[in-house]
Order: structure tokens, then C-alpha cells, then sequence
């Protein structure tokens, strides 16, 4: 619970869990214990400032669940951080890692800080001892807990864990996947950056391919010509919105907390961040309409709607008036629980976040998996598999008597390098999980939505896990 308030958020989670686990089988002393929090660690360390006072921070890391090791979850630097949020944050990590086939319990961590009002050296002197605190306790390693970024932290901050942690742990040689998010010249992944964005687009992709389900809401079958608006032109967002219109989508409309802008005919996505930058507003980008209050482009006519920037946008208020048949969730919790009622008997088909937007942690799995092998992904056999193409190239160019063009020439030979088996990866992993969730809500009738159905997944994989682990007596 927060300290200062009834409302819990992981209450609520729960309460999601209770709706999805009537679908299920399991016995209830084991439902019981894949909702609860295994471990809970909350810190205070006192910290010197810059201007020599000295200030106690608070923080937090939650583990969720053991029931795969390691654990795994952002960390959230927030003036608002409390325990029940990351414990909430946490177990949603649990059931998102679940869905998507990545082998972790989860965990999420928090600082409660308001990262703007500190200096850089600060929030080093932060990072680095909550990292300390997490290492004396054993809550963080490569086998035990990998934390992330999340609000308020990204690569530099994973960079001084990193550091932090292998200078605490000399000469463990997986030191490196102790977290994730890292630069790449610090043991980071190609393709992190654009992967939550890009496993949106992946999942929106897979159900509209459905013809089921596009019939029922009266949507052609594919992306092609599609009407999209986009809000929040931040990381995910605006990479969301890039592989729409690589797709051949129509970015109709996009919304920034300075305004919002539309246009029937479509707009290019790169364009208008580029005039974001240069004009520090998305507002008179050339050829679109103005709309002064930014949350009623989420009501315009579209047929996907990707809400990607803050939580509560779509409310008991706005929900009536969304046009959009679809809408996937890239931002974490953007639907309020009465907004989903409303959306649902109004038959809005709703992704969720839960699966949606597991692209982020699907790519730092592989991270990981990059960071114990020692070796970048496509290093052996980049050369090797070029070669081989070159050959059964050249052998069939020789016996039908005909060439390839030169950009098939170029397609058929290019070997597997680091970016290209990430992609491939993750559009793999969002495919299958989209349509797992699918299955599962077709496959029995009572189940209202796409999110229960998600947790329906969820809570089957980590049940089984825990069945087949056997609990210790
Ligand atoms: P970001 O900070 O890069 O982008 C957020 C964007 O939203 C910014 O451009 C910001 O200006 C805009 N914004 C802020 N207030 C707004 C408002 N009132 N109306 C419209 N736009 C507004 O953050 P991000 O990493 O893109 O994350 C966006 C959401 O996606 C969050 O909910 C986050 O939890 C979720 N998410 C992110 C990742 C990831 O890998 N980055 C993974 C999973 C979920």
C-alpha cells in the first residue's frame, strides 16, 4: 500500500489476477503464491550533495517471483517511487516476462528521487550505492536479479551499475549481465533502443493479419492503409510509428503534451520529429491541422490508436468518444480500468500493455544471453553463412543460365550480423506470444477481453513452472 493513500495499485494488479484466474485450473494455495511478492528489500543510505548536506535516499527492489531465475525489471528513478507501486510494477514484470517466453521472475526497483534536481555526479553517488546496497544483500547478478532502465534512468545510469557491480565482484567472469539497458561499448545490445516500439508494431501487426478478427470490427485484414495516431513521439512512440509507416500505415495523427496534430492524408513521422526539433513543438507542422488540447487527438477518426507516453490517458471521461477499432497499448497502463469496461462493451478491441509493449524486455533477455556467451550474435557464423550464399548462389545463377538482380544478390548473400538476429528474435517472440494470447481468448468464450486473456497465459506458464519445480516443504 502507499503510505498516503487507500488506492493500491497493486491491489489492482491483483484484482486482474483474481478476474483471469477463474479461467484457470490451479489450486488456489498456488495462485496465492505466484500473486505475492517473494522478497521485498527497502533501503534508506545517506548520500553527501554537492553543496556538502548530506540527504537520506530512499529505495526500493522488489522480486516478485522465483519461480525462474534470474529476476528481472527496470529501475525507476521518481519523486513518486513507493513500495506498492514496485511491488505492483514488479509482478507485472512476472506476468509479461511469462507471456513473452523469457526465463525470469520478476522484479522492478525504485529510487525516490526527483532525477532533475540533482547533478549528474549525484545521481552517480546514488546510482552507485544503491547498486552497493543491492550487492551486500544479494539482490543483484546475473543469476540472481537484472535490473534496467525504466523512468528517470537509461544507458548511462545501467553504465555505472555495471561498473559499480563488477569493481564489487572482481573476476566474475558473467559480471556483465548483472544488468541490462547497457551502452554498447559496455557489454549493450544492438537494437535495445528501437525494441519496445518495434515489438508494438509487430504485436498491432499479428492480430490485424487476423481476418477474423478484423471482420468483426470491420477492418480489412492488414496494416496497409491503415489510419494510426500516435501519442507520446518519445522512444516508443516515434519508433512505433516509424514501422507503421514503413508498413504502409497512415500516421493521420500524433499528440505531444504541447498539442497535437492531424492530417487525413497522413504525415511522415520523421518529418515532424525533425520539426519538433528544430521548432520545439510538433504544432504548424506544414500541411496539418492544429489541435490545441493534445488529448483530443485521441479522439479523432483512426482505426489504430497508440497511446505511448503516460498512464490514465484513456479514462471513465474520454472513452465514450474514442473512434479508433483498435487500440495498442505502448505505454504502460494507459487505460483506466472503468475506461476498459466502456471500451470493451463498446466492442474497441484493446492490446495490452502486458504483452504489447514486451519488446524492451525481450531484447535485454537477449542482452543477457549475448553478455554470459561472451560474444557478439552473428560473430561465428556471419562470414561463414555469406560464403555459403555466395555459392549456391553462383551455382544456381550457372545451371539456370539466368542473374539475380543486385539488390535480390545483395539480400540472399547478407550473412546474420547483431541487429538482424535481434530483430528477427523479437519479431518471433511478439508473433507467437500475440497469437498465444489470441488462442487462449478465442479458445474459451467466457473470457471478456484481450488482457484477461493475457493473464490468463501468465498465470498457466508460471503455474506449471511452480507445479513442475515442486514447492520445498
Ligand atoms: P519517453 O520519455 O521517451 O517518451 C514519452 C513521450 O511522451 C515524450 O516525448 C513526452 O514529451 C510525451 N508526453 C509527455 N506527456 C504527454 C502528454 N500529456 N501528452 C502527449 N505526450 C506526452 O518514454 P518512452 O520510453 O517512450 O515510454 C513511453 C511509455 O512506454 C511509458 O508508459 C513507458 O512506461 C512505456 N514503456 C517503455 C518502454 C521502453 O523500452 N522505453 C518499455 C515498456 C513500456
Amino acid at each position: 500500500m502507499s503510505e498516503n493513500t487507500e488506492y493500491s495499485f497493486f491491489g489492482d494488479v491483483c484484482k486482474s489476477f483474481d478476474k483471469a484466474a477463474k479461467f484457470t485450473k490451479w489450486d488456489k494455495g498456488i495462485l496465492e503464491q505466484i500473486k505475492a511478492c517473494n522478497a521485498v528489500f527497502r533501503m534508506r543510505f545517506p548520500v553527501k550533495m554537492d553543496d556538502g548536506r548530506i540527504e537520506v535516499i530512499e529505495a526500493y527492489r522488489v522480486q516478485h517471483s522465483h519461480h525462474k531465475a534470474p529476476c528481472k525489471g527496470g529501475i525507476r528513478f521518481a519523486a513518486e517511487v513507493n513500495q506498492d507501486e514496485v511491488m505492483a510494477l514488479a509482478s507485472l514484470m512476472t506476468y509479461k516476462c511469462a507471456i513473452v517466453n523469457v526465463p525470469f521472475g520478476g522484479a522492478k526497483g525504485g529510487i525516490k528521487i526527483n532525477p532533475r534536481k540533482y547533478s549528474a555526479y549525484e545521481l552517480e553517488k546514488i546510482t552507485r550505492r544503491y547498486t552497493s546496497e543491492l550487492v551486500k544483500k544479494n539482490f543483484i547478478g546475473p543469476g540472481t536479479d537484472v535490473p534496467a532502465p525504466d523512468y528517470g534512468t537509461g544507458e548511462r545510469e545501467m553504465a555505472w551499475i555495471v561498473d559499480t557491480y563488477t569493481t564489487l565482484k572482481p573476476g566474475e567472469i558473467d559480471g556483465l549481465g548483472c544488468v541490462t539497458g547497457k551502452p554498447i561499448t559496455q557489454g549493450g545490445v544492438r537494437g535495445r533502443r528501437e525494441a519496445t516500439g518495434m515489438g508494438v508494431f509487430f504485436g498491432v501487426r499479428e492480430v490485424c493479419s487476423n481476418d477474423d478478427v478484423m471482420k468483426n470490427l470491420g477492418l480489412t485484414t492488414g496494416i496497409l492503409g491503415k489510419k494510426v495516431i500516435v501519442q507520446g513521439l518519445g522512444n516508443v512512440g516515434y519508433h512505433s510509428g516509424i514501422y507503421f509507416q514503413d508498413a504502409g500505415a497512415k500516421i493521420v495523427g500524433i499528440a505531444e503534451y504541447e498539442g497535437a496534430i492531424y492530417n487525413p492524408e497522413g504525415m511522415d513521422v520523421d518529418e515532424v520529429f525533425q520539426h519538433r526539433k528544430s521548432t520545439g513543438s510538433i504544432l504548424n507542422f506544414p500541411g496539418a491541422q492544429n489541435i490545441e488540447k493534445s488529448t483530443a487527438a485521441l479522439e479523432m477518426e483512426c482505426d489504430i490508436l497508440i497511446p505511448a507516453a503516460l498512464e490514465n490517458v484513456i479514462n471513465e471521461e474520454n472513452a465514450n468518444r474514442i473512434k479508433a477499432k483498435i487500440i495498442g497499448e505502448a505505454a504502460n497502463g494507459p487505460i483506466t480500468p472503468e475506461a476498459d469496461e466502456i471500451l470493451n462493451a463498446k466492442g474497441t478491441l484493446v492490446i495490452p500493455d502486458m504483452f504489447l509493449n514486451a519488446g524492451g524486455v525481450t531484447v535485454s533477455y537477449f542482452e543477457w544471453l549475448k553478455n554470459l556467451s561472451h560474444v557478439r550474435y552473428g560473430r561465428l557464423e556471419k562470414r561463414f553463412t555469406e560464403n555459403l550464399n555466395s555459392h549456391i548462389l553462383s551455382q544456381m545463377e550457372v545451371l539456370s543460365g539466368k542473374q539475380v538482380s543486385p539488390s535480390e544478390r545483395e539480400f540472399i548473400m547478407h550473412g546474420p550480423d547483431e541487429i538482424s538476429l535481434v530483430h528477427s528474435g523479437l519479431e518471433e517472440t511478439m508473433i507467437s506470444a500475440t497469437r498465444e494470447v489470441m488462442e487462449t481468448w478465442k479458445s474459451h468464450h467466457n473470457i471478456p477481453d484481450m488482457r484477461t486473456a493475457a493473464y490468463v497465459v501468465a498465470i498457466n506458464k508460471v503455474a506449471t513452472s511452480y507445479a513442475e519445480l515442486g514447492i520445498f516443504p
